[in-house]
């Protein structure tokens, strides 16, 4: 697996505290599955403009998903969102600009989507920044149409975190996609609370014939999987987790 010196091509804002970085390939092919993620690694006193502290090596690492589909050619892309106490996050979405250039490693991970074996239905059910593979594994059954029904559950505080909200509308004017978004700190008129049996169950057509998604925070994914197994009988061969902690 070949180590990859990649530009920033482009950053997006997502919301006051989360990014899209996009990494241009230049005609190079990066070859992975949706739902994979990949190590970046950064000088980050490089620019001058953050600050590394406490004796910490200027020179980090962290794991991201890859937001994007890998049939996206010219770009790969993830999509960050800042932690309570964030500190590569914190550079990624506040002191990163173009052209600045990363050491990727990868494509790493047994969370992906695999269009040979999968179920005739996929719930993605993700909180935060865990809608990152669950985008790319989304975008993926979009842009190979394939003949699957994919249902997304994305969890949030409040609304103006929701990230991707625009085009994951737009993607469910498909009849083969939907969504459900819920929100556990604010009130709105949509769902509200944390993800429940019910919003899973009405969407669900067949357990045994449906493939789940998770990722999350670690108690989130842990909560949902024993829903999923204890509450609505899913076989636990169906459940993919992806756990951020
Ligand atoms: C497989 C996998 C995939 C992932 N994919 C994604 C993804 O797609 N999107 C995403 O957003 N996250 C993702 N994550 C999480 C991501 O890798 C990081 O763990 C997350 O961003 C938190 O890292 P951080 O450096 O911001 O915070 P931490 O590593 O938790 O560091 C915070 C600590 O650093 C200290 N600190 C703050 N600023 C400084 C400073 N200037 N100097 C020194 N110390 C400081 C803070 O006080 C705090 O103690 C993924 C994780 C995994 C395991």
């Amino acid at each position: 697996m070949p180590d990859y010196n990649l530009k920033v091509s482009e950053l997006i804002e997502l919301s006051p505290t989360a990014k899209a970085v996009r990494f241009e390939l230049n005609g190079q092919p990066f070859l992975f599955t949706p739902g994979q993620f990949i190590m970046l690694q950064v000088d980050l006193e490089k620019s001058g403009k953050f600050k590394v502290n406490s004796g910490k090596p200027k020179i980090q690492k962290r794991a991201f998903s890859m937001s994007s589909s890998p049939t996206e050619e010219n770009f790969i892309e993830v999509t960050v969102k800042t932690t309570e106490e964030a500190f590569f996050s914190d550079y990624l979405v506040n002191y990163l600009e173009e052209g600045e250039e990363f050491l990727i490693k990868g494509p790493f991970g047994q969370f992906y989507f695999n269009e040979n074996e999968t179920k005739k239905n996929v719930m993605l059910i993700g909180a935060g920044s865990g809608i990152s593979p669950l985008m790319s594994i989304l975008r993926f059954i979009d842009s190979k149409n394939l003949d699957v029904n994919s249902h997304i559950i994305f969890c949030n505080k409040t609304e103006s975190e929701i990230l991707w909200r625009d085009e994951i509308e737009k993607l469910s004017e498909k009849e083969n996609i939907s969504h459900t978004f819920t929100l556990t700190r604010e009130e709105w008129d949509g769902e509200k609370g944390r993800v429940n049996k019910e919003m899973i169950g009405n969407n669900l057509v067949d357990a045994n014939e449906t493939d789940f998604y998770l990722c999350g925070p670690p108690l989130f994914v842990k909560d949902i999987e024993k829903m999923l197994v204890l509450e609505l009988d899913v076989p636990k061969e169906n459940i993919k987790k992806e756990v951020y902690d």
